[in-house]
């Protein structure tokens, strides 16, 4: 079934994305890395799905490839049933840290996106606003970053790459640099936000706690060269669940060592 989304036709019955097969080999002045090998996987529309393993598995050269910035050496990576060839309008890629330019007004940096693709107009002002006043920054968008804390920061990085509706969105460690209580609330802020709007995200995490509490599936990845080592399934009650209250629902502590021995023995691979 063919639709018209964000100037493009797209076939909205295959996956959000498909990875088949994936390769993507670094190559430097001194020599060629393989990064990551054969990746296969989907990510339905209105999917969450978590990315985790050991540092340097490929969990953001994978992010990138799907955002477009890196080409694969091999394999083919789709998004909405078209092979990817470039960055698209459909695609949010969020960061760990949140790159706001320190000069520009909360306002003027959660418009960037939409400025960066000429659609800064007044009902794309209000939207932002909207989407602002949504994540409790009501009142503060004539402040500039330095005055908000790091997790406001963070709201204020979200916004912006949800001000251009993108249908999937790509968090690469967005909670990772903030303390405890903040990156809880923050939890239930994006996957309460983006399971309203019904968006596609695939999150990259080491807190294994985080993937299970706010994934519909999580992928255990392992390195030299990176690759799949398994998917686990999140059962309905702790998907269900707010993140904050997934931790304490019945069969979680269980689900976590089981992916917890997995994740040991990706790392005890080196
Ligand atoms: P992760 O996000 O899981 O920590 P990365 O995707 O960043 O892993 O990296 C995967 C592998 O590719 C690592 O071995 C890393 O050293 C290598 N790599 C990442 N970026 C580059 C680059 N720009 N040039 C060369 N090698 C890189
Ligand atoms: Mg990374």
């Amino acid at each position: 079934m063919m639709e018209e989304r964000s100037g493009l036709t797209v076939d909205v019955t295959s996956p959000m994305v498909r990875m088949d097969q994936v390769t993507h080999v670094y190559v430097t002045d001194q020599e060629a890395s393989l990064a990551v090998e054969k990746i296969d996987f989907s990510v339905n529309t209105g999917e969450f799905v978590s990315l985790v393993g050991p540092s340097g598995c490929g969990k953001t050269t994978i992010l990138s490839m799907i955002a477009g910035l890196l080409r694969p050496a091999a394999g083919q990576v789709m998004l909405q049933g078209q092979l990817v060839n470039g960055p698209s309008p459909e695609v949010g890629y969020m960061l760990q840290q949140d790159y706001l330019f320190p000069w520009r007004t909360i306002m003027d940096n959660a418009l960037l996106g939409l400025e960066l693709s000429n659609s800064v107009d007044e009902a794309a002002r209000e939207r932002t606003r909207l989407l602002l006043e949504g994540m409790g920054l009501g009142g503060k968008e004539h402040l500039h970053p330095s005055q908000l804390s790091g997790g406001m920061r963070q709201r204020v990085a979200l916004v912006r790459t949800l001000a251009t509706n993108p249908g999937l969105l790509l968090l690469d460690e967005p909670f990772s640099a903030l303390d405890y209580q903040t990156k809880l609330q923050l939890e239930d802020l994006v996957v309460q936000t983006l399971r309203e709007r019904e968006k596609t995200a695939i999150l990259v995490t080491h807190d294994l706690s985080e993937a299970i509490a706010v994934s519909d599936r999580v992928i255990v990845m392992g390195r030299n060269p990176g690759h799949i080592r398994r998917t686990f399934e999140i059962p309905d009650s702790i998907r269900e669940a707010q993140p904050f209250y997934a931790r304490e629902q019945p069969g979680f502590n269980e689900l976590f060592h089981e992916i917890w021995g997995e994740l040991e023995a990706s790392g005890a691979k080196e």
